[in-house]
Parts: structure tokens; C-alpha cells; sequence
């Protein structure tokens, strides 16, 4: 279809509520084309409506993106995540912020409801932290107004991330207090190197 702007972080529509699609018209069949297509051209692996403009609650995601795999397009209408657990350090970043990347803290396993293109309800369950796990985590926040670097692990690491990339600053208001989803990641890594010291 086509090919749209990226909004950059610094447009006040990343921060907006999106609102509920209330039909799968046509015109929504073209906005999640329109992801689709926008999404490829910049070889994200997700992007939510919000980011090139439009304030609904419509997602797209393929995990496929950049490998040699067949693509896998999967598009998320009015999606609600119903169960998560675990916790997971995820390296990420976002198409409206380029060339930006901070570690962040998402949950391991999520499962999430959804209507697809043709209007068709369904549930998805992504498990063990895997790359399709953190994509729905980050798309559906965009659908909050809500951001990666507000999971940030690091706020002054990512505040001199964005300082490089020209981008404005941490909004520090934004910052979502995860304590128990940090205990949890900070525990897995102390395990994970007290094994490689047992290695040693
Ligand atoms: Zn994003």
C-alpha cells in the first residue's frame, strides 16, 4: 500500500492513549497494510499504529525481518496482554528512535489476545523471553503512549544514548518503577556468572 513517515521520539502523538478500533473496516485492513509496508522499509521487527500517526490500537510484528527466514507478518487489532511472568534483560530499540539501543526490563512470557486483519479473535502465547515475547511487550506500550526507554535499567546510561543520537532527553516523570522484574533479572545474572566462574 504505502510507505509512511516514522515519527521520531519528541512527537507528543508517541505519548497519546490510542484508541479501541470499534470495526476491522477496510480502511483499517490498509492501516495495518500500510505497517506493514512501512515496517519492512525500515527493517523493524514491529510497529504500532501510533508511530506513524495514527492513535488506534493496531500493531504489526514479524520476527522473521532481516533474516533469510519467509516472512511471517502478524498484525494485533485491540490486543490485551492476559497472562505474564518471568523477567528478562532485552537490548532494544525502537523505530522512531534511530540508531538508539538501552537495555531494558520486559517479562519473559507473554500471552496475548488479539483480533487479526480479517477481524478474527485469537490468542498467542510467546514464551521464554524470545525475540516475539519483547516485540509485543513494545508495541503494545506504544499503544499507552508508554516507551522502551520508560523500562530503562539504566536511566543515565540511556539519557547519554539518546544525548549521542540527538534525541531528547529521559522523561524521568515516565520512568516505570519495575523493582521486582530488575530483583528477578539481577538474580538470573548472578547465577548465570557464578556458573562461569564454577566453569573456570
Ligand atoms: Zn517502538
Amino acid at each position: 500500500m504505502a510507505i509512511k513517515k516514522v515519527l521520531q521520539y519528541g512527537d507528543d502523538i508517541l505519548r497519546q492513549k490510542s484508541k479501541e478500533v470499534t470495526k476491522v473496516s477496510r480502511k483499517i485492513q490498509i492501516l495495518c497494510e500500510d505497517l506493514l509496508d512501512t515496517m519492512y522499509a525500515q527493517n523493524g521487527v514491529g510497529l504500532a499504529a501510533p508511530q506513524i500517526g495514527v492513535s488506534l490500537r493496531v500493531f504489526v510484528i514479524d520476527v522473521s525481518n532481516g533474516s533469510n527466514e519467509k516472512l511471517n507478518p502478524m498484525v494485533f487489532i485491540n490486543p490485551k496482554i492476559i497472562k505474564k511472568s518471568g523477567a528478562v534483560n532485552s537490548y532494544e530499540g525502537c523505530l522512531s528512535f534511530p540508531k538508539a539501543y538501552t537495555n531494558v526490563r520486559r517479562y519473559k512470557d507473554v500471552v496475548v489476545k488479539a483480533l487479526n486483519q480479517k477481524g478474527k479473535s485469537f490468542v498467542l502465547e510467546a514464551k521464554e523471553g524470545e525475540l516475539l515475547a519483547r516485540a509485543i511487550q513494545h508495541e503494545f506500550d506504544h499503544l499507552d503512549g508508554i516507551l522502551f526507554i520508560d523500562h530503562c535499567r539504566n536511566r543515565f546510561e540511556a539519557d547519554s544514548i539518546l544525548k549521542e543520537n540527538n534525541l531528547p532527553p529521559i522523561c524521568v516523570e515516565k520512568l516505570i518503577k519495575e523493582d521486582e522484574l530488575e530483583n528477578e533479572i539481577q538474580k538470573q545474572q548472578a547465577k548465570k556468572e557464578n556458573q562461569n566462574e564454577e566453569k573456570k
